[in-house]
């Protein structure tokens, strides 16, 4: 029989923040298949359309091979060497006028040397992912209920709940094989409830018994509703709230996180008004929905799961309402059993690991750390042996101010004049992009890195262009949506003169202390990224040809652990996540030597911090007195209504077939086919108005921009009167030009989900 050369070696998808095990098949130096990991514990050998295909996301025909550099409207290929100086002249000319902007596809080394880079090398905290614009509400939800971010449960609750409610949530779509995960225990017989509240039928909808359609902003009156109903009939769980609950409302005074303290008297007040009938009047759900929710939560013999993603966290009440959902759990004791659990989910592969351990945030240090704190500056900076009052304590700017300065002219204030970005598209995915992106075009003092894999829709605005390596060609650690650290390593080549991102920035630090730029060495003038060999001797890994002599990933990686153990985020040694199919932490060492995960945070015997006999300890507590905090927020109208001008409601969001902004998926021909291009999804008594039939070219006008697709009635969505959808994977047709870029108060994320439109036939 003949003999397959195939070899096979073990990475989680390059996709989705579920972090599916995939098993990747290489011969002769080429991917060349790949499949589900059966002993996986995330997926159980399913993958879905996207991870089937993963592999070819490697090998579309246009692939950057060569740093390229703007000359006029040419570009010139110019040597690595050549790019570092220009990227070191860039910083060296005004440090403090330079951005880094990142992603939570960053790998954990790649977003540790990248804030490393900034905030140790360079004092400046100009440094943010995309994250923000996809989760950054998640955290402030979870840092101001318990303290410390990220979810306590995990996917295991998928398999334990009797009653799963998704918020404005689409799995079906964006989180497949987690579904599938829900709906294989179904269909083997077991019994689970499947509620879907959202602002348009889905895919997910057609699988679940209730579907409660709700306004923009209505989850705030909905979670509300549910509280005020729990009270009112006394059906709240007594015990836990006494046991392990304070009680908050915003302060006007100082809005933070923190709030002000309020009685449970106070809060009780505070939600009397959001009756069934209220809510129903905010929200479009029926009264008799509301309380079937309440009544759900009232009971303590079922296990509920709450889910949701982008459409809790684009979101002006983005933090209010993961904090009401929360609130539910916690109020009604649905918490901190396996299938109790308020879980969030994150769009991106390392949205966790990268950008909230890693603390690639503007506001943040590593392990849960933040800039403005001194104790947490020290830390960093006796860890980093630099000298003491390096770090810069102001945060830097978040994603839409860092974007706003960058395309201000600098004579008008605009204080950003370069920006270098990696692993990320933001001239598709930023909001109001004629604001926020392409102002750029024209501003020629300004200056646009852009590291990727294929051209883009911000390369277009590029002014130098860096080939990256992707995914198995290069080593990395993620961590996906339920705290589980994953590692691979390299298995083929990346093309031409591409290369990894962390090697990027490690190459253009090098350049700068080799110029003899002070930040860039430690308090004994050694290199701040110096790493040495077995023997003990440096290995100028800054040197392509040498990178690859250590692993420099487990180098980084191992340095950042360090950091994670002051927020409980404890992670294992590399080597561990070698041997594993991911672990989800805090993984603590055990007498036997062996690591050990844990699944549910907070809960005593899983959580080997929580003190024996306690039950449940929220031991990162903001009040300090291991209680969570239970929060009123009263209902907001969104950032922008309907009105005569522009009277339909518009929601963006993504599609089974295509990741993001594409840029991956639609170089895979089968996807490319199944979802060809962007469309608008109307309702059809809203499209018989506008004598709009299925197919139809339309023009969707917004008050910052105007596009044209073809609409789409009765398909995949179905989005109610008054409303439409538009997906954003499509780089020919970017909606972002009509988003609005109004921010939640506390996380700054935007909201897409939101935005006035008007629609006409072309
Ligand atoms: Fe990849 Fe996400 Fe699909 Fe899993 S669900 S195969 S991680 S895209």
């Amino acid at each position: 029989a003949e003999t397959s050369s195939v070899e096979w070696n073990k990475a989680p998808c390059r996709f989705c923040g579920t972090g599916c095990h995939v098993q990747v098949g290489v011969e002769n130096g080429k991917v060349v298949a790949v499949a589900g990991d059966k002993d996986a514990e995330v997926n159980k050998g399913l993958l879905c359309v996207k991870g089937y295909h993963v592999g070819s996301a490697l090998y579309g025909k246009d692939r950057l091979t060569q740093p390229l550099l703007r000359r006029g409207d040419k570009y010139e290929e110019i040597t690595w060497d050549q790019a570092l100086d220009v990227i070191a002249d860039r910083i060296e000319g005004a440090p403090e006028r330079f951005a880094f902007y990142g992603s939570g596809q960053w790998t954990i080394p790649e977003g540790y040397a990248a804030q490393k880079f900034m905030k140790g090398g360079l004092a400046n905290n100009h440094i943010d992912p995309n994250a923000r614009l996809c989760m950054a509400s998640a955290v402030t939800g979870f840092l101001a209920t318990y303290g410390v971010d990220e979810p306590a449960g995990c996917y295991d609750d998928l398999d334990r709940c009797d009653v799963l409610i998704m918020w404005g949530n689409n799995p079906a779509e964006m989180h497949p094989v987690l579904f599938s995960r829900v709906i294989d225990r179904r269909s083997r017989g077991e019994k689970i409830e499947l509620i879907d509240i959202g602002t348009r039928r889905t895919r997910t909808t057609e699988q679940c018994q209730h579907y409660l359609e709700m306004k923009g902003h209505g989850d705030v009156a909905i979670a509300l509703g549910i509280a005020h109903l729990l009270i009112k009939n006394d059906a709240y769980d007594h015990q836990f709230v006494e046991s392990f609950c304070n009680f908050k409302s915003p302060d006007p005074e100082n809005p933070n996180l923190h709030g002000k303290s309020i009685s449970f008297e106070e809060y009780k007040q505070s939600l009397e008004p959001y009756t069934p009938e209220y809510v129903e009047e905010l929200s479009g759900v029926p009264a008799e929905k509301i309380r079937m929710l309440a009544d759900l939560f009232a009971n303590p013999d079922i296990r509920i799961t709450s889910l949701w993603c982008m459409g809790m966290n684009q979101h002006t009440m983005g933090t209010a309402i993961n904090s009401l959902v929360h609130g539910v759990h916690l109020l009604s004791g649905h918490f901190g059993k396996p299938g109790d659990a308020p879980t969030s989910l994150t769009g991106q592969p390392s949205a966790c690991g990268t950008v909230r351990e890693v603390g690639t945030l503007a506001h943040a240090l590593p392990g849960g750390r933040v800039v403005a704190n001194p104790e947490h500056r020290q830390q960093c900076e006796a860890f980093w042996n630099l000298p003491a009052g390096t770090i810069n304590p102001q945060p830097g700017y978040h994603t839409v101010e860092m974007w706003e300065q960058f395309c201000t002219p600098s004579d008008e204030g605009g204080d950003i004049d370069t920006i270098w970005v990696q692993v990320t598209n933001p001239g598709q995915t930023l909001p109001n992009l004629r604001k926020l992106f392409n102002a750029k075009e024209g501003l020629e003092d300004k200056f646009l890195i852009v590291s990727d894999v294929y051209p883009t829709a911000t390369t277009r605005l590029a002014d130098l262009i860096l080939p990256s390596a992707m995914w198995v060609e290069k080593n990395g650690v993620v961590g996906n949506s339920e705290r589980r650290t994953q590692q691979w390593f390299k298995m083929v080549e990346p093309p031409g003169d591409a290369r990894d991102d962390t090697w990027q920035t490690l190459a253009v630090a090098r350049r700068l202390f080799d110029r003899g730029y002070a930040g860039m060495s430690d308090k004994d003038g050694r290199f701040l990224f110096e790493v040495v060999d077995e023997t003990g001797s440096p290995v100028p890994a800054w040197q392509w040809e040498h990178y690859y002599d250590v692993n420099f990933d487990k180098h980084l990686f191992e340095e950042y652990r360090q950091f994670s153990r002051l927020k409980h985020k404890d992670l294992a040694p590399y080597d561990e996540y070698v041997k594993a199919r991911g672990m989800r932490w805090p993984v603590v060492e055990q007498p036997d030597g062996n690591w050990e995960e844990t699944r549910f945070r907070f809960v005593e015997k899983d959580d080997p911090y929580v003190k024996a006999g306690t039950g449940i300890q929220f031991y990162h507590s903001s009040t300090k007195d291991d209680r969570a905090q239970l929060w009123f927020h009263p209902y907001e109208p969104p950032a922008e209504v309907p009105d005569e001008t522009y009277p339909l409601m518009m929601t963006t969001g993504r599609v089974l077939e295509h990741w993001h902004s594409g840029s991956m998926t639609r170089r895979i021909p089968e996807l490319s086919r199944a979802m060809p291009s962007a469309y608008v999804e109307m309702n059809p008594d809203d499209a018989r108005d506008r004598d709009i039939r299925n197919g139809d070219l339309v023009s969707i006008r917004s008050r910052r921009g105007e596009l044209q697709l073809q609409a789409w009635l009765n398909g995949r969505g179905r989005p109610p009167r008054g409303t439409v959808f538009v997906p954003f994977f499509d780089e020919t047709l970017l909606i972002n030009e009509l988003t609005l870029d109004a921010v939640d108060p506390f996380s700054k994320q935007p909201d897409y989900k939101k935005s006035a439109v008007e629609i006409v036939k072309v």
